[in-house]
């Protein structure tokens, strides 16, 4: 297959729900959507004007594989996941340009709250240890360090910002109040537990996962809490590279740190539409490719070669 970089995708054959920054949602019928993982990436939480070849397909078969894990290490885990294979009905044109990237889930109902958990202090968690001793305003040992361990993974969680705007860092208590009391504490249970078995997973594999985010919804007709959206990937979560690991410095991340030092280089920080250089673009899709590598045992074609 050749590697086309897709930043856009429409699909005449379905309606389209939403567009994130990185995802179209495609609804295929009332209970199931169709999650496309486009290679848009951002950087300090702009979007660059070209891809990264390969991302949309990197992080939709590292989240396939999570899923796998985690139904293994959390028995009556939830998931929305339903398959990797392109839905019927798509002209063979849209079956190409999804092939990879493309899963089906179920539809639910997102709760509005990012569900952020860390193991390690740094980011917008250390400046504010820093200042106040608290992480979300939960009190935290003194002494930590930065990109110290936390004693135990904690349960951060923030607001979902509309696209355009900024997450807000939120106590569990103010969680509460958004999703209420009656899903909160399993929320974060639950958060916790995924954390900490992915967590435990990637570190046997050479990758510390510092902190990450999930997104949960509800099955209505159940009650159940459902894990949703991507899981664990290089774009949710901070992998560092657990041999370079030490504490009391920034960690080179593994796979966006290369794009970001770029445009401080270049002054290109925050700026919107700025294209990468082909050079930038490909080392980012090299370290993306080789954090899934680690992670699933195999290469990305493997992986897609399975899906024939
Ligand atoms: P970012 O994750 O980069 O902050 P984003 O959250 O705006 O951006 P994308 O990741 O591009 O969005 O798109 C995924 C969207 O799909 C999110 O809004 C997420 O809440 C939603 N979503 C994920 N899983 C489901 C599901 N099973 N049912 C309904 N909506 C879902
Ligand atoms: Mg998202």
């Amino acid at each position: 297959m050749a590697s086309q970089v897709v930043t856009k995708i429409e699909l005449s054959s379905l309606p389209k729900l939403a567009s994130g920054k990185v995802r179209d949602l495609y609804e295929i019928d009332d209970k199931t959507l169709l999650f496309l993982t486009t290679d848009r990436i951002s950087a300090f939480d702009v979007i660059m004007a070209n891809g990264v070849p390969w991302k949309g397909a990197i992080l939709t078969q590292l989240t396939a594989h999570w899923f796998g894990v985690l139904a293994e290490r959390i028995p009556g885990l939830k998931t929305h996941f339903l398959t990797l294979a392109p839905p019927a009905g798509l002209s063979p044109a849209e079956t190409e340009l999804v092939r990879g990237r493309s899963m089906q889930v179920r539809k639910l109902r997102v709760f509005p709250i990012e569900a952020i958990v860390r193991g390690y202090i740094t980011g917008s968690a250390w400046s504010e240890y820093q200042k106040s001793g608290t992480v979300h305003g939960l009190p935290q040992p003194a002494g930590l360090q930065r990109c110290s361990p936390f004693p135990e993974a904690i349960y951060t969680p923030s607001t979902k910002a509309e696209l355009g705007q900024h997450d807000e860092n939120i106590t569990p208590a103010q969680a509460a109040e958004i999703v209420g009391e009656r899903y909160a504490s399993r929320i974060e249970a639950l958060a916790l537990q995924v954390y900490n078995a992915g967590a435990a997973y990637a570190r046997e594999r050479g990758i510390i996962i510092a902190d990450t985010k999930f997104e949960f919804g509800l099955d209505e007709e159940t009650d159940d809490i459902v894990l949703i959206d991507e899981v664990l990937t290089p774009d949710s979560s901070r992998f560092w590279p657990a041999d370079e690991y030490e504490v009391g410095r920034d960690q080179d991340s593994f796979d966006k740190q290369f794009l970001r030092n770029w445009l401080m280089k270049e002054g290109l920080k925050y700026k919107e539409g700025v294209a990468m250089p082909p050079d930038v673009a490909e080392a980012t899709s090299v370290r993306y490719k080789d954090a899934f590598k680690r992670l699933a045992g195999k290469t990305l074609d493997e992986a897609l070669a399975e899906l024939d």
